[in-house]
């Protein structure tokens, strides 16, 4: 398509944005251009379908279901969609602290992943973490005695 640097004006001028003087200057380029011609047609086309589609002259009742139908599709896809994301998001938190806390449960049953592995990987416990303290302190208090008493 051969493009005319006047088209921009055209639009401008279909819009009835132009001062008169520009409106004169535009209408005798668009007698003598074929280009800005026919793409003045293809906006006053373009603006009877859109008056046709949604013009004041449709019921009230017609245009609201017109309007649900066009404005509102996008907003449900897009509530739709960050609902899908945020659930999404939810149950890969929700697999990986199962998946974790599977792995901190099989090593502690099988007894084969160390005590201190299974402590790092599993979420922390005060109490856990409270009676190896008192485990370690009462190996110290066992080593010292039998250390005394050798
Ligand atoms: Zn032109």
């Amino acid at each position: 398509m051969i493009e005319c640097e006047q088209g921009q004006r055209v639009g401008a001028y279909h819009d009835g944005e132009l001062p008169e003087a520009s409106r004169a200057e535009v209408e005798r380029h668009l007698r003598e251009c074929p280009v800005c011609a026919a793409e003045l047609r293809r906006l006053r086309r373009l603006s009877d379908l859109m008056r046709a589609a949604g013009g004041a002259e449709m019921p009230g009742e017609v245009l609201a279901r017109l309007h649900q139908s066009v404005d509102m599709q996008p907003k449900i896809t897009m509530l739709h969609v960050a609902e899908v994301f945020v659930a999404a998001a939810a149950s890969i938190l929700l697999v990986s602290c199962v998946w974790l806390w599977r792995i901190s449960a099989a090593g502690a049953d099988s007894g084969q992943i160390p005590l201190w592995e299974t402590a790092a990987v599993a979420p922390q416990d005060p109490s856990a973490v409270a009676s190896q303290e008192q485990l370690a302190q009462w190996i110290v208090h066992d080593l010292s005695r039998e250390n005394g008493h050798d």
